[in-house]
């Protein structure tokens, strides 16, 4: 494998070339920063040839393409695994070896783009991975956020958030498209006119607008020179300032314009499963889904007369609830823009569009007030209201005057707008993440849309990247991969189940601890200077990386380490293997209860790791700013996969199989993915514990449960829980965390005490963490656990999510992309 676009001699000069070009500089005397800015532009002229081509050959057979419409793309660095898809990794990294740099140092000089919070946005950024990968045409239409998801820094074990400023010396890897610029409105008032057919038009009047600019950034297919790309938009004023618009009275005007293109992009809401309901976030959908669609359209209108084919070349995903309102603005370019009638609209509409829903929770539904939505997006009101009548008059029809079923479906609903109602009525896909989530929409949360129309409802389990999850984060257990089964698994990760007949044979088996143990070595050294801590390579490592969240039930994760450590307190000989605990989560900047988890998780870290009586056995780490980057070197490294979420609320969760495509063995409930997870690999090479689905569900439509029994009748727990409220791990402020403490027990904030089930959960927990630790003391049989995990991860490539999309969905064609020598 080898890619004659890099040769090294000829790249060497390139890079040298681009630093006089860009800087005055030579080698000798360039900055990091400055290198990798160079290595990135002579790596992106490599890719734009492939780019060219694609795009040649795109014109040329007019294959059906997906847009991909997410308000989060959460993309990680671009330099390594562009290096990676061109199969040019090896050859660079000796170029630059030659040239005196460290690749992988080069690649730490590369901010992450973190245009997403977590789940949702990796995936985009996976299955558009997987789309360039396998051939088919595609966009990703998002958001040029100027800033990105928080940096966070830890101080005094308090979570700060800095503004991630990843534009500040240039995106290299990015093209302006401002022949694509399309003006955006907002606001104003609906005028009627009737044409001389006395057919109705629609005139906005009085409203702002801002100019979208799009940005476009190659998604490098696998060793196949098929490049898609991801187009995020930039806002502009129309008008810039004119000099004589005092004169003309229209300086407010103008600096109207000029503020809501500067506030529009300018920043991603924090909030992972939270819909925060402000204005601007619903300024920001539209915007990028109105700039998406008037391009699309007019796209297709290059190469086609009539609209009515649209459907046959064009397909909308939208991901989760966020991008909806590409259903009314598809619909008022169709009527308004193109001359259709509702219903040529409609018909089109409801086959181009397809929705996927990412979550259960109620604080995470979008709903929109009618005055917000109707004020902002008046045209766009008038189409929902339209298609909201048109759906009650088919409910009436289905079940007469039956009003429980008109609150429970309608799209406008005391004084709401609901937008999941709004992509299911009028989308032809509704699709679930994991088997166990689709089945939940479909016998619960959805039930009543299941009934009304069982043939849109689908799973679509998530899945993951292994380019960027094993070949680039774990270079060791690739290749140990690739000598074993071959390297067929980089574009086939069923081929992956072959390594299964290495489960016991000792050499693999000690190959593959060995792999691990090299990898906690890279991840200790990287704690050694990030938090100053020493942790043992020996030691479990037992990670838990993920948002902040209470559902995800870090809080139970924590509490059982204070537990541990009690026991070790109690009983100084005890046996007991050591541990290592590794946090790493990012809280959204207005959760109180996530920051406080954060600051809890640090205290404890703080008792523990500097008690010299318990003899290092146990340490307890936070990571801090968790992204992308240091992610691929965490889960390479890690021996347990912490999947704990309360059953039920976790829809799929992707780091459970980046964790298991790396050889750790997950520690979790029968939760989103995790099923699948088991069911592939066998419970006995997992540690399953907990509440079912199912018994949350049932305790839930009782009430809850109450929280005090367990309480009073568990010493361990009731010591834990004590230890949150008599200052044990904050002596100077006994009550700081009383409200976790309350949250658990007490009733009188809000609604029940400890909604997640962690003390329901707690014992079966700690029983499952006994199980972890006996089954780490027998080296042979953890290391067979470790390889048939591997060897079980085929299922969970993204390449299967986007095939299973493709041919259910989407039924895209592919395309083949051809070179010149
Ligand atoms: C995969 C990934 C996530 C999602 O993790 P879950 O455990 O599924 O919630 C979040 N953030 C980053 C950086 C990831 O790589």
């Amino acid at each position: 494998m080898y890619n004659k676009a890099f040769e090294k001699e000829s790249f060497k000069k390139e890079v040298k070339d681009n630093l006089k070009i860009l800087y005055r500089k030579t080698i000798e005397d360039a900055t990091k920063q400055q290198i990798f800015q160079a290595v990135s532009y002579a790596v992106k002229d490599v890719i734009i040839d492939q780019w060219m081509a694609t795009q040649k050959q795109i014109e040329k057979q007019d294959p059906k393409t997906v847009y991909y419409l997410s308000m989060e793309f959460l993309m990680g660095r671009a330099l390594g695994n562009s290096l990676i898809n061109e199969r040019a990794f090896t050859e660079v990294k000796e170029a630059m070896d030659e040239l005196g740099f460290d690749l992988n140092s080069i690649e730490d000089e590369e901010p992450d783009p973190a245009l997403g919070n977590g789940g949702l946005g990796r995936l985009a950024a996976c299955f558009l991975d997987s789309l360039s990968t396998m051939g088919y045409p595609a966009y990703g239409c998002g958001i040029r956020y100027r800033y990105g998801m928080f940096e966070q820094k830890i101080e005094n074990g308090y979570q700060l958030e800095v503004p991630d400023m990843w534009l500040k010396n240039g995106n290299p890897f990015e093209m302006k498209r401002p022949e694509y610029a399309t003006e955006i409105r907002f606001g104003g008032t609906i005028r009627v006119e009737r044409d001389c057919q006395g057919r109705e038009k629609f005139i906005q009047e009085n409203y702002q607008s801002v100019n979208a600019i799009p940005y476009d950034i190659p998604i490098v297919g696998y060793g196949n020179n098929v490049v898609n790309a991801l187009r995020i938009w930039d806002a502009e004023a129309i008008n810039t300032f004119q000099l004589d618009s005092f004169d003309k009275g229209d300086y407010n005007k103008a600096v109207e314009q000029q503020n809501l293109a500067q506030t529009i992009v300018e920043v991603l809401y924090p909030n992972d499963n939270h819909n925060a309901g402000k204005e601007l976030r619903l300024k920001q959908q539209y915007f990028f889904i109105s700039a998406s669609l008037q391009r699309a359209v007019a796209k297709f209108k290059e190469k086609h007369d009539d609209i009515h084919r649209l459907p046959e070349k064009v397909v909308f995903q939208l991901n989760d609830t966020h991008p909806t309102v590409a259903i009314p603005e598809l619909m008022r370019i169709l009527m308004d823009e193109e001359g259709l009638t509702w219903n040529e609209a409609w018909d089109i509409t409801t086959r181009a569009c397809a929705y996927t829903n990412h979550t259960i929770m109620s604080e995470a539904l979008e709903k929109w007030p009618i005055e917000l939505f109707s004020r902002l997006l008046p045209r766009i009101y008038q189409i929902v209201e339209e298609i909201n009548r048109r759906f009650l008059i088919e409910v009436d029809r289905r079940y007469p005057c039956n009003q429980e079923k008109v609150k429970k479906m309608a799209i406008i609903y005391d004084g709401q707008v609901k937008m999941a109602h709004l992509a299911i009525v009028s989308g032809f896909s509704v699709n679930g993440v994991a088997r166990l989530h689709t089945e939940i929409l479909k016998n619960q949360e959805l039930k009543d849309f299941y009934e009304m129309m069982p043939q849109k409802f689908n799973n679509k389990t998530n899945g993951i990247t292994q380019r960027r999850f094993l070949l680039h984060g774990n270079p060791m257990l690739a290749d140990w991969v690739t000598d074993h089964i071959g390297n067929d698994w980089i574009t086939d990760l069923s081929q992956i189940r072959k390594l299964a007949i290495y489960a016991d044979d000792k050499k693999a088996q000690q190959e593959v601890m060995n792999i691990k143990y090299q990898n906690k070595l890279r991840l200790a050294k990287y704690i050694r200077e990030h938090n100053g801590i020493e942790v043992d390579p020996r030691s479990i490592f037992d990670v838990q990386v993920k948002r902040l969240h209470e559902y995800k039930r870090q809080l139970l994760n924590i509490l059982h380490v204070m537990h541990l450590y009690n026991q070790l307190k109690e009983h100084p000989d005890m046996e007991f293997y050591p541990r290592t605990f590794i946090f790493g989560a990012k809280a959204a900047a207005g959760y109180r209860t996530a920051k406080l988890t954060i600051k809890l998780i640090n205290a404890v870290a703080d008792v523990i790791n500097n008690d010299k009586n318990i003899g290092g056995r146990i340490k307890v780490v936070f990571i801090e700013n968790y992204r992308v980057s240091n992610a691929e070197m965490i889960f390479a490294a890690s021996d347990v996969s912490e999947q704990i979420s309360t059953a039920s609320k976790e829809a799929s969760g992707t780091g459970n199989m980046k964790f298991m495509l790396n050889g750790a063995l997950t520690l979790g409930t029968m939760d989103g993915a995790n099923v699948e997870i088991v069911e592939e690999v066998g419970e006995e090479h997992a540690f399953i514990f907990g509440l079912s689905a199912d018994e949350v569900i049932r305790f839930e439509n009782q009430g809850g449960y109450n929280p005090m029994d367990i309480f009073n009748n568990d010493q361990d727990i009731r010591k834990v829980l004590m230890q949150l409220i008599n200052g044990y791990y904050s002596p100077r402020d006994p009550e700081l965390f009383r409200d976790l403490y309350d949250s658990l027990l007490n009733s009188r904030n809000c609604g029940r005490p400890d909604t997640y089930f962690i003390l329901k959960d707690f014992k079966a927990y700690a029983e499952a963490q006994k199980r972890v630790e006996w089954a780490y003391r027998n080296e042979e049989g953890w290391a067979r656990s470790s390889i048939l995990n591997i060897a079980g991860a085929g299922k969970f490539s993204s390449d299967r999510t986007i095939q299973e999309y493709i041919d259910e969905i989407w039924h895209l064609d592919k395309i083949r992309v051809e070179m010149p020598e």
